[in-house]
């Protein structure tokens, strides 16, 4: 546990720092960006030095993107904690994949029809499920293959993984992404939850959207497992507590039921 709490320290603490710099570097990038467009203005098309500028140009404004994603990462979003229902947060989040993913890789959904209510964010829930996506699309690397998505209940207990040993026993909501992609080795594997960590050529990867994840299933009190090896594919595994339902879910403010779920 006090590991744990170190690792939560340290990213926290690399959150703030990128977050602080990000945000100088916003200006920055804005004094280059708004002085190379009077400079483009000044400078004919036709002139030699136009084309360096234009490059400086599309060199900014790669930058700039990529400092917005480090803010939107640094930012500490209010989180709105509702109790819901969890299926249709996930059924709008794979309409949305399926509008994004090409027609060669293929979604298949295995989605338990049972009814389960989650203390959620339902923005943030949808972040993680897009996140996950996209990676096992990318690690598809152009081929054709399969993504799946799961939902079903499960309960944990002291015969569970012994991965999940920190969740406190009870039942769950279990989601699962896999791909039929590239896999993981144990080296990347153990570092995939670090910011900044990316094995995507520069451009292509942030290395924040596993951060993302883990940052905010930590906040619903959830738990997360990989299963992964080089050529085999790629599993993520969530775990989110469920909410008692055979009584009414009881109406929850946000915040509210944390200390007991902990
Ligand atoms: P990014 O996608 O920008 O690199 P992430 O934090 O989402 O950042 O992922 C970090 C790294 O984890 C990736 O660069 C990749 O090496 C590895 N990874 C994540 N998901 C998968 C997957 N489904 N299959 C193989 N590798 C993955």
């Amino acid at each position: 546990l006090e590991l744990q709490l170190r690792e939560a320290q340290k990213m926290e603490a690399i959150g703030t720092l990128a977050g602080g710099i990000a945000h100088d570097f916003n200006n920055i990038l804005a004094a280059i960006l708004g002085n190379v467009g009077l400079a483009r203005m000044e400078v004919d098309k036709s002139h030699p030095a136009r084309s360096f500028l234009d490059e400086i140009n599309r060199a900014a404004v790669r930058a700039r993107s990529l400092v917005q994603q480090i803010l939107a990462f640094s930012r500490r979003q209010p989180q709105q904690l509702v109790a819901q229902g969890l299926r249709p947060i996930v059924d709008e989040a794979m309409a949305l994949l399926r509008a994004t993913l090409p027609a060669r890789v293929a979604l298949d959904l295995e989605l338990s029809d049972e009814p389960m209510s989650v203390l959620a964010d339902a923005t943030q829930l949808q972040q993680v499920l897009m996140n996950l996506c996209t990676n096992a699309w990318h690690a598809l690397s152009g081929s054709t293959g399969r993504i799946r998505v799961g939902m079903a209940r499960q309960r944990l207990d002291a015969y569970s993984d012994p991965r999940l040993a920190q969740l406190p026993q009870g039942d769950y909501a279990h989601l699962w992404v896999a791909d039929s992609g590239v896999g993981m080795s144990a080296e990347v594997l153990a570092r995939v939850f670090e910011p900044f960590f990316t094995t995507k050529p520069v451009g292509q990867g942030t290395g924040l959207g596993l951060a993302v994840v883990h940052g905010i299933v930590k906040a619903h009190q959830g738990g997360i497992t990989i299963d992964s090896a080089p050529g085999k594919g790629t599993t993520f595994h969530l775990y989110l507590p469920l909410l008692e339902t055979e009584a009414q879910a009881p109406v929850t403010q946000p915040g509210d039921n944390l200390g007991e779920l902990d």
